[in-house]
């Protein structure tokens, strides 16, 4: 069997153990030190923003964000439908309810249009929603000047999710930058990885000195421990944060490899009807293309689906998947609110994420080739 073909896997510079040795020489074996604080630094320049905390995860730092914008219990949250879980359960860790925005389909993102319709509805039903996440898939920046102008027109409060999106731009301004807080997350999958990890990013130094503080359990200034409010464990180690500053080095160069990658389906897609490969809108739009995502129209194909694919790719150790599941169509939330127009439905039934790891081979981009030459 030939090596498998993963959709998205780890991908070290190399640079990595030199900032392990380094916590380990000066026994920073704890969460908190200075390969946390040069990450933080490191992802502020990078990233053109006044203040980053590193915390465990980018589930983490959306539950922090709820928390700092004060949603509680009963309160709703406006959120994108077409998105991972974890951008849904921080809202019910809080015991708020999430209402669901479809997308729109130039971006697969939030639709304004929606956004400012369940807006309205929400308001005339008594209550205005607290909070709006909106979220960044797959590395395609959302219509965020339009939706940033809806939030403000109703005084409602942004919460980027470019978890998927470091290294995305709209308008020459990364994604996560645009409202109150972002977040980010380092999984194991995404474009840079310190194994597991995240951040919350703003430009507004009381939410991130008031995250670090909820993240390290909520400690009061005291020579004992003295405690006024709940806190939680969420900092990040100081050993997986120097896995971070390694990949952080060289992430110019993997969303150069992942652009890459969409090119070269680019061109083979070009000539395939029925085959539509998600794509930059106009030249305002720069995506780290994370995941290379393409939707298929049996009907035009002659019966072959995105499932005919999937499974093509599978017989040839090739991982591929289907696009999220909406969370309006997830059991967990179906009874929640939702504002749909069937677009995010539609990609889930049509669409598979392409492999697009900034590590695939020459030899790799051969085989993907053979199969989708084979089908199509
Ligand atoms: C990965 C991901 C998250 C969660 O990040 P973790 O670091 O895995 O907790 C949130 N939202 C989206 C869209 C993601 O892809």
């Amino acid at each position: 069997m030939n090596k498998k073909i993963w959709l998205s896997s780890p991908h070290m510079s190399g640079n990595e153990l030199k900032y392990i040795h380094q916590a380990f020489d000066e026994n920073w074996v704890a969460p908190l030190g200075p390969n946390v604080n040069g990450f933080e630094n490191e992802l502020q320049n990078y990233l053109h923003i006044n203040h980053v905390a590193a915390l465990s995860s980018g589930t983490a730092a959306i539950h922090l964000a709820l928390i700092l914008l004060g949603v509680e219990q009963g309160d709703e949250v406006l959120v994108s439908s077409f998105t991972f879980s974890a951008t849904v359960n921080p809202i019910v860790y809080q015991k708020a309810i999430p209402v669901f925005i479809d997308s729109e389909k130039d971006t697969w993102n939030m639709d304004p249009g929606l956004l400012e319709k369940a807006i309205n509805d929400r308001i005339k039903t008594g209550k205005k929603p607290k909070a709006i996440i909106v979220v960044h898939l797959y590395g395609m920046p959302a219509q965020i000047e339009k939706i940033i102008d809806i939030a403000n027109k109703y005084e409602i409060p942004v919460i980027e999710d470019a978890a998927e999106a470091l290294g995305s731009k709209y308008n020459g301004k990364a994604c996560g930058t645009f409202s109150l807080m972002g977040i980010l997350s380092f999984n194991g999958n995404k474009i840079i990885t310190t194994s597991g990890g995240g951040a919350l990013i703003s430009n507004n130094d009381e939410y991130i000195n008031k995250s670090r503080f909820l993240a390290t359990q909520a400690r009061d200034n005291a020579p004992h421990y003295q405690h006024s409010h709940i806190g939680y464990n969420y900092r990040m180690s100081n050993i997986v944060a120097g896995i971070g500053r390694g990949q952080l080095e060289v992430i110019d160069e993997r969303v150069k490899q992942r652009r890459a990658n969409h090119l070269f389906y680019k061109e083979i897609f070009k000539n395939i009807k029925g085959v539509t490969i998600l794509d930059e809108p106009d030249n305002k739009f720069y995506s780290n293309f994370w995941l290379t995502t393409i939707l298929i129209d049996p009907k035009v194909t002659n019966g072959i689906s995105r499932e005919t694919l999937r499974l093509a790719f599978e017989s040839e150790n090739i991982e591929s998947r289907p696009l999220w599941k909406p969370m309006h169509l997830q059991p967990v939330f179906e009874k929640h609110p939702a504002y749909l127009s069937g677009c995010s439905e539609k990609l889930f039934e049509n669409g598979l994420c392409l492999p697009s790891g900034s590590n695939l081979t020459n030899s790799d981009k051969e085989r993907i080739s053979k199969v989708l030459n084979n089908i199509f």
